[in-house]
């Protein structure tokens, strides 16, 4: 029986993307080589918050939870979860009837049966050929006027025909330009260009779960450079 290393999980709802509003247990695993400077799931990988022993649960338990809860929807995130092996932790969940969405930046092969797969890019682990073409939507986080283009160039036709979500880096999402540079852009491209928020953040939604197990507040510490 697989284990996987669990940094929290919780009954809330999907606060951005296609899927927005819908309601969705969460499972956030430890762990990520990418250490983006604004990370917002830090707790999972910075040194100052990972325990020596990260908790384990087993596929069957935290399908269990995750069908217990009644969302319809898992929500595989993290860190990076695609650097564990979730065959048996999307399997489990199937068997139960709750669909396996996944969170990746989609630089990792991916084990498992996924039912959607947002595939959010970095720049310091660019995404695999096979990623790209899985991808059910995309999530480019602009952090200056200059990411979207420099993202459109990188990243080429592949990613056309599933919706493209235009986010602000967190700590910018009051800047007026990195604003102006996502509406001018979804007005002027439109198709598959979206306009996008974490919608959660504002409803503080992930604090509303008694089930709650959290160590760093979503949003990044910009103190500690994340
Ligand atoms: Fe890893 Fe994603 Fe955080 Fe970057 S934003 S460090 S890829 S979990």
């Amino acid at each position: 029986m697989q284990t996987y290393p669990v940094h929290e999980f919780f009954h809330s709802w999907q606060g951005e993307g296609t899927h927005l509003g819908k309601s969705a247990f969460f499972i956030r695993l430890f762990g990520c080589p990418v250490k983006c400077s604004w990370c917002d799931s830090a707790g999972t990988w910075h040194p100052d918050y990972v325990p020596k022993e990260a908790p384990r649960y087993s596929a069957e338990w935290l399908a269990e939870k995750a069908a217990d809860s009644g969302a319809k929807i898992a929500i595989i995130t993290g860190g990076e979860p695609t650097i564990h092996d979730l065959g048996e932790l999307t399997e489990q969940l199937r068997a139960k009837g709750v669909a396996s969405h996944l969170e990746t930046c989609g630089a990792f092969p991916i084990k498992g049966k996924l039912d959607w797969i947002t595939l959010s890019p970095k720049w310091d682990a660019l995404p695999l050929d096979e990623n790209l073409e899985a991808a059910s939507e995309f999530k480019l986080i602009v952090e200056d006027a200059n990411s979207i283009e420099k993202w459109i160039q990188q990243l080429g036709s592949v990613i056309e025909g599933r919706p493209i979500w235009l986010q602000p880096e967190w700590s910018k999402r009051a800047d007026k330009e990195i604003l102006r540079i996502i509406t001018e852009t979804v007005k002027q491209r439109g198709g598959f260009f979206r306009a996008g928020y974490q919608l959660h953040k504002i409803y503080l939604a992930d604090n509303l779960d008694p089930n709650l197990q959290k160590s760093t507040p979503l949003g990044g510490n910009p103190e500690l450079g994340y």
